[in-house]
């Protein structure tokens, strides 16, 4: 079986590796002539898997109102009429509804889990070394349930 995969960027090519491995011819291709050289060529280098929370949340409606009048907001929407865009802002509004939220979060923190074992497993696996810091559980709230592999 074939598969195109479009974008060389870190997750375009974990998605040719693990389609490889699950006996894919796989082919990628990208607009650059190198991988990774878009927004997977210099973020923060952060693996922060219990940092991953639902964009959709409690209070997130009113801060996106607010965010509106900012000009460099964190969420950037620009208000129309277009259908596909109210279609997601009714989407993320019954989102952020808190029952939704625990929900969404739950998911996002099995897909967390899932790919922090993923990593631990390549690196072991092929060796691969690269320039990291670990740490062990911050107790600070902002980067609490922080784990490095
Ligand atoms: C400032 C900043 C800091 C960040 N810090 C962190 C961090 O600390 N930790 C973390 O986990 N994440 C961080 N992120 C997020 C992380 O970098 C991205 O989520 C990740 O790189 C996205 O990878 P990607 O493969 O989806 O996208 P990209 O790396 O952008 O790859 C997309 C690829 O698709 C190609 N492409 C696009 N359109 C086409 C087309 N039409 N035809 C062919 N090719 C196309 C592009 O050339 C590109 O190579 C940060 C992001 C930013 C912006």
């Amino acid at each position: 079986m074939k598969a195109l995969v479009l974008g060389s960027g870190v997750v375009g090519l974990m998605s040719a590796w693990y389609l490889q491995k699950a006996g894919y011819q796989v082919t990628v291709v990208d607009r650059q002539s190198r991988s990774a050289e878009e927004t997977s060529f210099a973020n923060a280098g952060q693996i922060s898997y219990g940092y991953s929370s639902p964009w959709a949340a409690p209070g997130i409606p009113q801060k996106a109102i607010r965010w509106l009048l900012e000009e460099h907001a964190p969420l950037k929407v620009k208000p129309s009429l277009d259908p596909a865009l109210m279609k997601w802002a009714s989407q993320m509004l019954v989102n952020c509804q808190l029952d939704r939220y625990k929900v969404n979060k739950s998911r996002m923190l099995g897909i967390a889990n899932h790919s922090r074992q993923c990593l631990i497993e390549l690196r072991d696996k092929h060796n691969i070394e690269y320039q990291v810091a670990r740490k062990a559980r911050c107790r600070c709230s902002a980067t609490r349930n922080n784990w490095m592999p």
